[in-house]
């Protein structure tokens, strides 16, 4: 609970506007992907750095919980406020400051929409290539705390390899830089590699200094077409074999096809599996790779591969692939969405597996996700209502991380840990690496009010940890 002391100085701070303790607004910001709910006691929606480095000076000296949030899209629960506190939202921070077409790169504030920056760079001719199938919603500054990726990570790899320099508000409230302009920078530690990716636990970015490339002029998307799930996951790495590197490789089992249709009737045709297959660069090379994709594709088994002939059709087939999470929902409200990777030649090993577990728990488990670099996004669907098959569901998905790392992946490619995958750091982090990651964590937030809770991290109350905000 904040004083009414607090709840004063946060209005002074950021302005009575900017400032809600309605229980209306809290339930909004109590929420994101995962289904979790927790109230905080205030949103605040602050304009800049200065605002943000007084309320976290006032959290150390008060000790209250700070959880900085985007867009609330997260799939980990890394902003929700778990033990209540307040919430920082940064929806008045949406400036794009700066597209430098001479350097290459762009300093926006962190609660740009993913989308939008990407439309205003590509209008000059330029590409941002991180793209969260969220990019609709989700904001720079919540792809930047996960570390996000997308479609075209496996050519283009993911947020880490744009961020040149960042903007930080400490937990102890100090306002700091990292990095620059310049691609190459090696004074000091990295800070902003360690800060892309630590989910809001280690600062608050309220501003961000990315990297562009230049718009790739040609572009062909492929839509191949599977009688065998296998045989699709073996294709993958056939592809890679065959010397091309598509910009995205996307794969959808029957299941998601089923309920895509369902959901949004796109025309995809029904099969046992379908992968996107997008390639770019110039028109020749274009050409070239489209016909060696072809060929692999119906080496490995697919009974047709199209292309789509239009830029109504490349909409058609990348809206049907963006829906696929959101129709899944409509068949379990409640489904356990994880985003396991391994090494993209084990991915025949690692789908035959979640298939065979699926089977031994008894519950249906639907593939999707970034097939080209090995992610999976595995959604095991389970009722929330059904206690048993809640049970078996969950036993899935602890069965599904141990096959993973076996096969030498990792239990989260860009979801991240918040609090759903918590409970199973251990079985891919040392004790040592875990205490380090303590050791690191109270030397920039020695209080623990920043986004207390997440990532395994202990909180100012630990050992309680999702007990002090209010699940609806
Ligand atoms: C339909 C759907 C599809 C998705 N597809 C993908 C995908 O393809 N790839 C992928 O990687 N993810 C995907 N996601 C997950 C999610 O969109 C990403 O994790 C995204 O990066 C979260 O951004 P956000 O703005 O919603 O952040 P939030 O969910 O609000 O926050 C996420 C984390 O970032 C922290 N945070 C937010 N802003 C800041 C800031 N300024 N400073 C410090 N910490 C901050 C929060 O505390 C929290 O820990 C998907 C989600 C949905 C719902």
């Amino acid at each position: 609970m904040l004083t009414p002391g607090v709840k004063k100085e946060l209005e002074r701070i950021a302005g009575k506007d900017n400032v809600s303790f309605s229980r209306e607004d809290l339930i909004c910001y109590s929420y994101d992907a995962t289904n979790a709910s927790y109230l905080p006691d205030a949103v605040v929606f602050p304009g800049g750095p200065q605002e943000i480095s007084l309320i976290l000076k006032m959290a150390n000296s008060e000790v209250f919980p700070v959880v900085p949030r985007g867009a609330g899209s997260g799939f980990s629960g890394g902003s929700l406020p778990i033990e209540g506190g307040v919430v920082i939202s940064t929806e008045r921070m949406r400036k794009i400051i700066e597209l430098d077409t001479a350097n290459l790169t762009a300093l926006v504030e962190p609660g740009v929409v993913t989308g939008d920056f990407q439309k205003e760079v590509e209008s000059q001719g330029l590409f941002y290539p991180p793209d969260p199938t969220s990019l609709k919603f989700s904001t720079i500054g919540g792809n930047i705390a996960e570390c996000a990726g997308g479609p075209r990570g496996l050519k283009y790899g993911v947020t880490k390899d744009y961020v040149l320099g960042l903007e930080v508000v400490l937990p102890t409230g100090e306002i700091i830089t990292t990095g620059g302009k310049t691609i190459k920078g090696v004074v000091g530690y990295d800070l902003t590699r360690l800060m892309v990716g630590s989910e809001g636990t280690l600062g608050v970015v309220t501003k961000a200094s990315l990297k562009l490339i230049p718009l790739p002029p040609a572009i062909k998307t492929m839509l191949a077409v599977f009688p065998r799930l296998e045989d699709a996951a073996t294709s993958v790495a056939e592809i890679i074999n065959a010397k091309v590197l598509p910009c995205t490789l996307e794969l959808m089992d029957s299941v998601c096809i089923r309920c895509v249709e369902e959901y949004e009737k796109t025309g995809l045709p029904q099969a046992e599996a379908l992968v996107l297959i997008e390639v770019d660069g110039d028109a020749q090379t274009v050409e070239k790779d489209s016909e060696s994709v072809k060929r692999v594709c119906l080496d490995a088994g697919a009974e047709s591969i199209k292309v789509a002939a239009d830029k109504r059709e490349i909409k058609a087939l990348w809206s049907a692939r963006r829906s696929v999470s959101t129709a899944l929902t409509r068949l379990r409200p409640y489904k356990l969405n994880e985003d396991v990777v391994v090494p993209r030649s084990r991915l025949p090993e690692l789908i035959k597996g979640i298939h065979d577990i699926g089977k031994k728990r008894d519950v249906t488990i639907a593939n999707f996700g970034h097939a080209g670099d090995g992610n999976i996004h595995v959604n095991v669907m389970v009722d929330d209502k059904d206690p048993d098959e809640k049970k078996r569901g969950e036993e899935a998905v602890r069965d599904i991380f141990e096959l993973t790392v076996k096969l030498n992946g990792t239990i989260s490619g860009e979801h991240g840990v918040g609090i759903t995958k918590a409970p199973y750091l251990k079985m891919e982090l040392s004790k040592e690496v875990m205490d380090l990651t303590r050791r690191l964590k109270s030397v920039f937030d020695p209080r623990g009010i920043l986004n207390p809770g997440k990532m395994g991290l202990e909180g100012p109350s630990a050992g309680q940890p999702y007990s002090a905000g209010l699940r609806r």
